[in-house]
C-alpha cells in the first residue's frame, strides 16, 4: 500500500506485479528490498532508501594501501565437549605471564589478546564452541580470522567435531587441528590423524594441506608450536587493517553491572577505538566513559584486534552485533532509533530469510549462484544418498552446497548455521526438536521435512528451476 501510494498506482497493480514474480502479498505487507527495487522498476521508478542509507554510510570510508598495517589474527577454538577447548584457553591465558607482561590475564571479559616470546601478539575469544562462533556470524559479525579445532588423542573425531568442522568451513575459516591430551597413555594421535584423512582432511606432515600440532592443554606440550602455526596461517592470510581511523568492530559480550550501568566487551576489527569517542552498536549508543583490558587495567584506546571493556552504553547490544564510532551523538542517537523502529516493525529483525520458493525468483532476476543446503537424516546411508544427489543438481548458474549433514534431529545448532549461511534445512525422516523449531521461527529459517528422498530432489531440482509454486 505504501508502495502504491508512493508512486501514485493503484494498489491492485502492485500486489499483481508482486504475484507475477512469485511472491503472494497482502495489502499491508512489508516487503524486502530487493523485492520493492524490481516492483518499482516495473512501474518506471527508481528507488532510494534515505535511512537505510543514513545506516550504511557509516562504513563507506574506503582504507587505501598505505594505510593498512597488519594486525594480530582472533582465534576460536571449537570442538566437542571434554576434548579440552577450556583447558587450551585456560593454559594460554596463564603461560602468557611468562611473556613478560604486567599482571596475569584475571579477567574474563570474553576475548583476551597474548604476547608470544617474539613479540608477536594473537586475540583469543574466550568463548569456546561453534555455537557461539556460529550464532555470531548469523547476526553478521565475521570476527574469527582462524579456527582451532581440538580432538581428544585418547577418544575420536566425534559429531561435535565434525559439526565444528563443518561450522569453520561453512564461514571460509581456515583450521588448524590441535590434537589434544597427548600425556594420556592412551593417547594415539596417529588414530585421530586417520580419521581425519578419511573425512578429506588430510594433515600437513601426512602430505596434506591441514597444519595439526600434537599438544597436552593440561601440560602446556606443543602449545608453543601450536601458536606458530596459527601465526603461520595468520601470515598467508595477510591480515590488515587501518589503525587511523574511527574504529569498527563486533560485540563480544554485554551485561547490566550494578556499579557501572552496561558494561559491554567489544573487539575493535578496524580504526582506533578512543575513551571519549561515540559508539552505536545495534540499536543502541553511548559515549565511551572508560575502557578496560582483560588485565583489569584502565586503558585509553584500543586497536584492531584488541578487545576492550567499555562502560558508557545506554543498553545491552547482543553479541555479534556490530559497533561504529560516530561522529555525534545525535547521529548516533538518530539510526539507533531507526534501527529499533525498523526492529519493532518488522518483528524480530531485518534479515532476509531464504525459502525454496525464493530461488527460481532470484534466479528469475540473476543474482543468485550458491544454494546452501543443511542435511539431516534418520540413517547414514539416505543421508550420503540424497546430499550426492543434490549437489548433482548444480548447474552452470547455481551451485548446490551441502554444509552440514549427520544422522539426528534437526537442532538449535543446525538452525543457527542455516541462519549464518543463508541455508535451507531438509530434513529426511526426522524432525526438529522443540527448540530448533522455535529459533527457525524466530530466524527465519526454512525446514523442509521429506519421507522419500526422490520428493526431496525433485523439490529442490522444481525449486532450482523456478518452477515451484509459492507456499502462501
Ligand atoms: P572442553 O569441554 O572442551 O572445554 O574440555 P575441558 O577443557 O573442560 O577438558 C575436559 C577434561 O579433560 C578436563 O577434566 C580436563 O582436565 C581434561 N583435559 C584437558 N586437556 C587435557 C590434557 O591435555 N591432558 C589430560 N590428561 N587431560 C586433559
Amino acid at each position: 500500500n505504501d508502495l502504491a501510494s508512493l508512486m501514485d498506482v493503484p494498489v491492485n497493480k502492485v500486489i499483481g506485479t508482486c504475484m507475477s514474480l512469485g511472491v503472494m502479498v497482502s495489502i499491508n505487507q512489508r516487503l524486502d528490498a530487493e523485492t520493492i527495487n524490481i516492483v518499482a522498476e516495473e512501474f518506471g521508478f527508481e528507488t532510494e532508501y534515505v535511512s537505510a542509507e543514513v545506516v550504511e554510510a557509516i562504513n563507506q570510508e574506503e582504507d587505501s594501501e598505505d594505510q593498512l598495517v597488519s594486525r594480530p589474527p582472533i582465534v576460536t577454538v571449537m570442538g566437542h565437549v571434554d576434548h579440552g577447548k577450556t583447558s587450551l584457553l585456560d593454559y594460554i591465558r596463564k603461560a602468557n605471564v611468562i611473556a613478560g607482561e604486567a599482571g596475569g590475564i584475571t579477567q574474563h571479559i570474553g576475548a583476551y589478546n597474548v604476547k608470544l616470546a617474539d613479540g608477536r601478539h594473537i586475540t583469543f575469544l574466550d568463548t569456546p564452541g561453534h555455537e557461539a562462533f556460529t550464532a555470531m556470524r548469523a547476526r553478521g559479525a565475521k570476527v574469527t580470522d582462524i579456527c582451532i579445532i581440538i580432538v581428544a588423542a585418547d577418544d575420536n573425531v566425534m559429531p561435535q567435531t565434525i559439526e565444528a568442522i563443518n561450522h569453520a568451513s561453512a564461514a571460509g575459516v581456515p583450521i588448524v587441528f590441535a590434537i589434544n591430551k597427548i600425556d594420556k597413555p592412551a593417547a594415539n594421535p596417529d588414530k585421530v590423524k586417520e580419521e581425519l584423512a578419511n573425512m578429506n582432511y588430510l594433515v600437513e606432515e601426512w602430505g596434506g594441506k591441514y597444519q595439526s600440532q600434537d599438544i597436552s592443554a593440561k601440560k602446556g606440550i606443543g602449545v608453543e608450536e601450536l601458536m606458530e602455526k596459527v601465526l603461520l596461517e595468520a601470515e598467508m592470510l595477510d591480515l590488515k587493517a587501518n589503525p587511523d581511523r574511527r574504529a569498527t568492530g563486533s560485540i563480544i559480550e554485554s551485561s547490566l553491572d550494578k556499579g557501572r550501568g552496561y558494561v559491554a566487551t567489544v573487539l575493535v576489527q578496524n580504526g582506533t577505538l578512543r575513551v571519549g569517542d561515540v559508539i552505536l552498536a545495534g540499536t543502541h549508543f553511548g559515549r565511551i566513559k572508560a575502557m578496560f583490558n582483560e588485565r583489569n587495567q584502565r586503558i585509553k584506546e584500543a586497536g584492531p584486534s584488541e578487545p576492550a571493556l567499555i562502560l558508557g552504553l545506554n543498553g545491552a547490544p547482543t553479541a555479534g552485533d556490530t559497533f561504529n564510532v560516530m561522529e555525534a551523538e545525535s547521529e548516533a542517537r538518530e539510526i539507533a532509533n531507526k534501527r529499533e523502529q525498523l526492529q519493532r516493525e518488522q518483528g524480530a529483525r531485518t534479515k532476509k530469510i531464504l525459502t525454496l520458493e525464493d530461488i527460481g525468483r532470484r534466479r528469475a532476476i540473476g543474482n543468485f549462484q550458491e544454494l546452501n543446503i543443511i542435511v539431516k537424516g534418520d540413517v547414514d546411508g539416505s543421508i550420503e544418498a540424497l546430499s550426492d544427489s543434490l549437489i548433482k543438481l548444480s548447474t552452470e548458474e547455481i551451485q548446490v552446497n551441502v554444509l552440514h549433514k549427520a544422522v539426528g534431529e534437526i537442532s538449535e545448532s543446525d538452525v543457527t548455521l542455516a541462519a549464518a549461511s543463508d541455508a535451507i534445512i531438509i530434513g529426511f525422516q526426522v524432525r526438529p526438536s522443540q527448540a530448533a523449531r522455535r529459533e527457525a521461527e524466530r530466524e527465519g529459517v526454512q525446514i523442509r521435512l521429506y519421507s522419500v528422498i526422490y520428493q526431496a530432489i525433485e523439490e529442490v531440482k522444481d525449486a532450482m528451476e523456478g518452477m515451484l509454486a509459492p507456499e502462501i
